[in-house]
């Protein structure tokens, strides 16, 4: 038997294993840093309350325990040794007859020590809660002190990056601040001492990789549910209390949200000359590692530039990855059947985000574009049908009619976790 070991078990490394593990007479070990799989386009609805963390994650085992030749080991790649074909997993070495990084991307502060220290990021479901909990006891404080600039500070928000996760955070956050806070907290709001949200952006547009339409719409419903959105600005540091931006201006706050840039993670023993910019790992179109014989990279962790329509890359979105895993998939089963391998080719499935209620953009691969209502609904519906379980899209539909008809939520609770490790 051939051994696989997949690096990484998001929509790229999970989609790669299940159409992997078709083929019989390979081993397949799906390594990850966390013991579940999970679904970041909605952590912003966990942030906020309105979803809960099992609602959009599932445990590895439990995921892959129909599959009798997957195996999976929970732990951090730290090494690749690719003379030997071995990996060092947690200090551990294993061999590899095919090894494949689907790791992803890490957050880029762009150099700025101290934002990196102070801002919140929203990647992982750890990310997610750790800014719950932290928002929720902002207005808490909020609700005691008595100074005013202190409050001031506690109460406003900061969302850096207004790709679709800035804009959807900003979002339901003003959702939030008109429906919620009243009722939770009527001693802040009877007296007006309501939240400051800003989304700020280097550039000139939000969600800029869609329509104009779409930029358009997005920035007039941020603007109408009271979102200050500064387009044009860069941060240049956050020390915990101030954002300083570049052109001089200043912004207290207690909550930098840091939703601004990616880049790739860098593994020890991978040839140099396999990194590109942004450190994303050079791909030819079968997707393998530029100067390595029998490693792949899939999914936002890798480039690839041999389709006309995306000379600088893909973009690092979701349906990439999904293609990407199975496309591999199919050609290392086709490899070991001396078949022939298909080049990667991405089928654009449009691209949408939601704003707040009943507010959405689509933009669809025909350049058709709609918006509001309906683009809401389409949204809610494909995430809903992209979760990874029947248990993930039952309770998160229920939770979704719940938020509908009520505008409410019950999961706005403060658990912290000590640090306490095994
Ligand atoms: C908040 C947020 C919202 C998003 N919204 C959208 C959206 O609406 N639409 C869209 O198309 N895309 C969206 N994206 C992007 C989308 O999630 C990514 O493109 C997609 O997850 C990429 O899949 P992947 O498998 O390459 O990486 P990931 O899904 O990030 O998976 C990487 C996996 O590797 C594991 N890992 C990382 N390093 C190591 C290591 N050293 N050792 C072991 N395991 C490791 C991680 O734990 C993780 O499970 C969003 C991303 C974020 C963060």
């Amino acid at each position: 038997m051939k051994h696989v070991f997949i690096i990484g078990g998001g929509f790229a490394g999970i989609n790669l294993v299940k159409h992997l593990a078709k083929d019989k007479s390979l081993e397949i070990t799906l390594v990850d840093r966390n013991n579940y799989n999970f679904f970041p386009p909605l952590l912003y609805q966990v942030t906020t309350g309105f979803l809960d963390s099992p609602n959009i994650s599932y445990p590895f085992r439990k995921l892959l325990r129909k599959y009798k030749n997957v195996h999976f080991l929970m732990g951090e790649l730290e090494f690749v040794n690719s003379e030997k074909n071995a990996v060092t997993i947690d200090g551990k070495d294993y061999s590899y007859d095919y090894l494949v990084i689907a790791t992803g991307v890490s957050n880029n502060y762009f150099g700025m020590e101290q934002v990196k220290a102070n801002a919140f990021p929203m990647k992982t479901l750890s990310d997610a809660l750790t800014l719950k909990n932290h928002l929720l006891r902002q207005v808490e404080k909020a609700a005691l002190t008595t100074d005013r600039q202190e409050r001031e500070k506690l109460l406003n928000v900061v969302v850096v990056g207004g790709g679709p996760t800035g804009v959807e955070i900003s979002g339901m956050l003003a959702d939030m601040k008109r429906d919620i806070l009243a009722k939770d907290h009527p001693d802040l709001y009877d007296k007006g001492h309501l939240p400051h949200l800003f989304l700020v952006d280097g550039l000139n547009v939000v969600l800029k990789p869609m329509s104009d339409k779409t930029h358009l719409y997005a920035l007039d419903a941020l603007t109408a549910m009271g979102v200050d959105v500064h387009l044009g600005m860069q941060v240049k540091d956050y020390d915990g209390e101030t954002v300083f931006f570049a052109d001089g201006h200043q912004i207290t706050t207690k909550t930098l949200i840091w939703a601004a840039g990616v880049t790739g993670i860098k593994f020890a023993g991978l040839p140099p000359e396999s990194y590109g910019r942004g450190n994303r790992i050079i791909c030819d179109q079968y997707n393998k590692v530029q100067a390595t014989e029998n490693i792949y990279a899939i999914g936002d962790a890798c480039v690839q530039t041999h389709e006309a329509a995306y000379p600088a890359g893909h973009p690092q979105m979701a349906q990439i990855a999904i293609q990407q895993g199975k496309n591999l998939a199919n050609n290392i089963i086709a490899a070991r059947r001396h078949g022939s391998l298909r080049p990667f080719a991405y089928q654009d499935k449009g691209s949408m985000a939601i704003i707040g209620r009943n507010r959405a953009v689509v933009d669809l691969p025909s350049k058709k574009h709609f918006q509001g209502r309906l683009a809401f609904f389409s949204w809610l519906a494909v995430h809903l049908l992209s979760l990874a379980t029947a248990a993930n899209r039952l309770t998160t539909f229920y939770r979704w009619v719940v938020a509908y008809f009520t505008r409410d939520q019950a999961l706005r609770m403060i658990i912290e976790t000590s640090n306490k490790k095994d």
